[in-house]
């Protein structure tokens, strides 16, 4: 029997349905072949130690198996900078655990979003560990503890001048491979995180490794990087700050002398500065310190670091 005019528009009337799925259809099958949006389990945080002591260092490597365009990171509370990715997709930062900080959880939290605007997030624990320092007591004629009116404004002004830099952090990393100690044949450095309590008062610790060297050694810059300071600090004499970048900093302090300017690519190893006593030093000394996002870190945590590649 030949198709009556009602058949064909029952017809047409299918065919129209399936016209009017097809967009569907395509974005499913679009789905599976466009990097689809970041679902919270397309975005992998691991930090690696997942424990540390107070001042130091673990790294955290961020990884995502989807598109992503911008990408925040916190560390309880405080953002971090993040590098540039490329067309990679993962990145490692270092996280650094300030030597005062109350043991516990620290949150370490990732946001990111894709293209669309759409963003994910994840989080983890960064278990904090009491390193319990040694306590040191000591009793010091008052002239050298008591500071006058005109010294403690020097000594806020060169405190502010340093905090400015770990504001300034640059997000690129300058270095590649493991730290090294900034002295060729060095003793065992000490001291790092010794709560000094001075006539009675609690001081601030002792934020770095002192190493014993004779007057005039070379210092040695402990990775590549750039000269942020070079100064003459009440204690610290003169100094020498590198950034590593990546919110990394390297302080050299109580030096002879500087053998860098500000602005000065150094690389690994690189003489950058020659030991002394300047500051209020005991005796020739290198003061090896390092901030990490501004968290006063253990410098010889820098040494455990593996290639962040
Ligand atoms: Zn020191």
């Amino acid at each position: 029997m030949p198709e009556g005019p009602s058949d064909h528009c029952a017809a047409m009337r299918r065919r129209d349905g399936w016209l009017r799925l097809l967009p569907v259809v395509l974005a499913i099958l679009l789905s599976f072949l466009l990097p689809g949006p970041v679902h919270a389990s397309d975005l992998i945080l691991r930090l690696a130690p997942d424990r540390v002591k107070q001042g130091g260092v673990s790294s955290l490597s961020i990884e995502w198996r989807a598109s992503v365009r911008t990408l925040r990171v916190w560390v309880g509370g405080r953002e971090i900078g993040v590098p540039s990715w490329g067309d990679r997709s993962r990145v490692v930062l270092l996280v650094g655990v300030d030597l005062e900080q109350t043991p516990g959880p620290v949150e370490v939290r990732a946001e990111a979003t894709d293209a669309q605007g759409r963003s994910r997030r994840q989080r983890r624990a960064l278990r904090v560990l009491d390193a319990r320092y040694p306590v040191q007591r000591l009793s010091v004629p008052r002239p050298f503890v008591e500071l006058d009116a005109a010294t403690l404004e020097r000594v806020n002004r060169e405190k502010a001048a340093l905090d400015r830099l770990w504001e300034a952090a640059r997000p690129e990393r300058l270095w590649n491979g493991s730290f090294r100690v900034p002295l060729d044949d060095a003793g065992p450095g000490s001291g790092f995180g010794v709560r000094r309590i001075i006539n009675g008062e609690p001081r601030s610790p002792h934020t770095g490794t002192d190493f014993t060297a004779s007057p005039g050694t070379p210092v040695l810059a402990a990775n590549a990087g750039i000269v942020s300071l070079v100064g003459d600090h009440f204690f610290a004499g003169t100094s020498v700050v590198v950034d590593h970048g990546l919110g990394l900093y390297t302080m050299y302090f109580h030096l002879q002398e500087s053998l860098v300017r500000e602005g000065q690519r150094v690389d690994r190893g690189e003489a950058i500065a020659r030991v002394g006593s300047s500051g209020r030093a005991t005796g020739p000394h290198l003061h090896w310190g390092a901030r990490l996002h501004g968290a006063r870190i253990d410098p010889q945590d820098l040494l455990r670091i593996s290639s962040l590649d």
